[in-house]
């Protein structure tokens, strides 16, 4: 009987593979391979691992070892390549294989009836992932898309390029004329056809632009893969791509851990966006493992935005990265429009809103043109305050404020869900008078209501579109001119291309240029530009407004708005990287944190003493652990520590050993660790 050990691994924390024995079933069996999905007991449990090795003999004595259940043959293995990319990211995140490769795969995979794979496979078979057909005119490039586009389907090996245009310059054409370039280049030729992967930084961004690959490429299998998919469905792509049936892969960041045999090309819309960080579990940044990747296989990778990272930015100027440049909207006569700066304490608002910005409001109205209004910010009233007695509506489990959610009759606290009734008196002295403070979209809402009784008001948050399928009816609405003005957090502020659009009013982007966070005023630019790019995205209407936006402030001087008024990425990057070098920060450093918590504080920052202590280190500076800035979150108290290090082999081989001792102290904290945290 054929027979062999199995190196498994496991979605479990224990850092090592498991040897388990594998006879064949029936003469008939083929041999197991690597990449290839098992069941198996694990204790006792019973669960789906994967062969990562093959090998005669094991360590563990024979009475002791196990057989596996069963090999998933229907499955083709995974890639020597794909179990790369998870080793890597396994090693460079500091976590078991096991935790990186097998919640990678969609559920049903890892279900342990094969009934939906079965069903899955069969579907594939007979239809492939369905996909309408009805072709569109294609955009003529102008030149210097044209330029980039070429630039993109004809590089070779390796080739990482920041594609750097304002917005509107229509960088989603050049991705995709660069697409079709390259797939009908393996059309002709001899390899196997290509596969693009496409990542986009968030799932109420995809319907609009997977609609356009499908016209823009009939009959080429799309697959797209975001968490909002129904697990069948999940499957069903993941598997087209998989199998390599599906050309282009249109995905969210988990998509870059697909398994795409033929990956030719990868692109990253609006690279610098913060959601290409997953900020839980395996805390990985998509962008760095799409590079990592478009590296292992020698392809070329376009990195996209008006907004660049500055790590990306970095790049281009050392020279590691090439840049490609649009510095013009794509529609003709579509100009970037012109940003204002309104003060706050001269034009006193009422409802949040200045005078200026009303007539703004106004204009648009008359001319049935539309209007938005970003604040980020959603709820009625961030809290809710006694004016008797000082009572303010503090979460009893976070260091935080209930939020006051008027239309939902809630105060809700952002951090940890707890909901309640909004109380009729202050719970302290009875007071009826309770008093809102501050403003959410909500109030806006209610206030220009008010204001416009016969403007068609919508809101897009969180909150209003929890349902599934809102979301793109909210936008649908705004594309179909049902809507004169919009209300939205940064939900509205990236990629969408409103035609109609002619005005954007910011309201209260003070409070991140004063944050602790030193990302915070990297992050506001790049929103502000974004938000800002919403705005006249069509050619001017005759008798129609020029493109505006009006930012509300109380600091007109700060240079953050000059550069945002100027347009000027590049100063405004290259200031920010100057400060980032006198202040040791990234990317001309590189860290690490390691995080804690417990019911009680001092348990969490005794365990990260410990830790401090439990290693000699040279080359790394080790900061003192300190309570984390929102300090308890759900009755859980949480602490933090950083460690830095020049070099970036250097802080991987520390961490590598510190992990080894970290694993060893006995605690009640719950810890993990982050490699190049973002939220610090
Ligand atoms: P970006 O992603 O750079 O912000 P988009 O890709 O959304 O810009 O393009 C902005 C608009 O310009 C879209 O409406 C798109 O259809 C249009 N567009 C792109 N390229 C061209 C072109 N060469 N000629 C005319 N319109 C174009
Ligand atoms: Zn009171
Ligand atoms: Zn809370």
């Amino acid at each position: 009987m054929k027979q062999s050990i199995l190196q498994i691994v496991l979605d479990t924390p224990l850092d090592s593979s498991f040897d388990y024995r594998w006879q064949a079933s029936d003469e008939s069996e083929a041999m197991p391979q690597i990449g290839q999905l098992v069941q198996l007991s694990f204790g006792r449990r019973e669960v789906v691992g994967m062969i990562v090795g093959i090998s005669a003999e094991s360590d563990v004595p024979a009475e002791k070892l196990k057989s596996v259940q069963a090999v998933r043959h229907q499955l083709p293995p995974l890639s020597k390549q794909w179990l790369a990319l998870c080793r890597f990211a396994a090693d460079y995140y500091q976590r078991p294989l096991g935790e990186v490769a097998l919640p990678g795969l969609p559920k049903n995979l890892r279900a342990l009836t094969t009934v939906a794979l079965d069903r899955g496979l069969k579907k594939l078979q007979q239809a492939g992932v369905p996909h309408d057909a009805t072709p569109i005119d294609v955009a003529q490039l102008n030149p210097a898309q044209q330029q980039a586009a070429d630039a993109i389907a004809g590089a070779t090996g390796f080739a990482p390029t920041l594609l750097y245009g304002v917005t509107g310059s229509g960088k989603t054409e050049v991705y995709l004329q660069a697409a079709a370039q390259i797939l009908a280049h393996s059309e002709n030729g001899e390899d196997n056809p290509s596969q693009i992967l496409i990542l986009v930084p968030e799932i109420n961004l995809t319907p609009q632009l997977e609609g356009n690959i499908r016209a823009r490429f009939p009959g080429v299998t799309v697959a797209t893969l975001h968490s909002g998919l129904a697990e069948g469905e999940r499957m069903r792509h993941w598997l087209a791509a998989h199998l390599g049936q599906a050309r282009i892969i249109l995905g969210t960041r988990l998509a870059v851990l697909a398994s795409l045999p033929h990956l030719k090309l990868i692109v990253i819309d609006e690279e610098h966006d913060p959601s290409y960080k997953q900020q839980e579990g395996l805390r990985y940044s998509a962008r760095d493992l799409a590079v990592w990747r478009a590296h292992q296989l020698g392809i070329p990778i376009v990195l996209g935005s008006a907004t660049p990272s500055l790590e990306t930015w970095h790049h281009t100027q050392s020279g590691r990265y090439k840049k490609l440049e649009l510095r013009e909207r794509a529609v003709r006569d579509a100009v970037l429009p012109q940003v204002r700066r309104i003060d706050m304490e001269r034009d006193k608002p009422s409802e949040g809103l200045t005078s200026i910005l009303v007539s703004a409001l106004k204009q648009r109205l008359e001319r049935g043109e539309q209007s938005l209004l970003f604040l980020n910010r959603r709820g009625y009233a961030p809290v809710i305050a006694c004016d008797a007695c000082g009572w303010v509506s503090n979460c009893t489990r976070c260091t935080s404020f209930m939020v006051l959610h008027k239309p939902e009759h809630r105060l809700r606290c952002h951090h940890c869900s707890l909901e309640l009734r909004i109380p009729k008196s202050c719970p302290t002295c009875g007071n009826v008078d309770l008093q809102p403070l501050g403003r959410g979209t909500q109030r806006l809402e209610e206030g220009l209501r008010a204001m416009f009784p016969e403007a068609r008001v919508l809101r897009i948050d969180a909150d209003s579109t929890r349902r599934k399928g809102s979301a793109q009816a909210a936008f649908d609405s705004v594309h179909n001119g049902e809507v004169d003005i919009l209300i939205g957090t940064q939900m509205v502020a990236k990629g969408h291309d409103f035609k109609n659009l002619t005005l954007v009013g910011i309201l209260n982007p003070d409070t991140a240029l004063f944050s602790h966070d030193y990302r915070a005023s990297e992050r506001l630019f790049a929103q502000l530009m974004q938000v800002a790019g919403r705005a006249g995205r069509a050619a001017q209407k005759e008798g129609g407004s020029a493109s505006e936006v009006l930012i509300q402030t109380r600091y007109p001087q700060h240079p953050l708005y000059a550069a945002v008024i100027a347009h000027d990425y590049d100063r405004f990057a290259t200031s920010l990287l100057e400060e980032r070098a006198q202040a040791c920060l990234p990317p001309y450093i590189y860290q690490a944190l390691l995080r804690a918590e417990a019911k009680e504080l001092e348990t969490a920052i005794e365990f990260l003493q410990q830790a401090a202590h439990c290693i000699e280190h040279t080359g790394i500076t080790m900061h003192d652990p300190i309570p984390m800035s929102m300090t308890r979150v759900a009755n859980v108290d949480r602490a933090q520590l950083l460690i830095e290090c020049p070099s970036r082999p250097g802080l991987q081989a520390f961490l590598t050993d510190w992990m080894a001792q970290l694993r060893q102290i006995k605690t009640r904290a719950k810890w993990s660790l982050e490699v190049d945290p973002v939220d610090i």
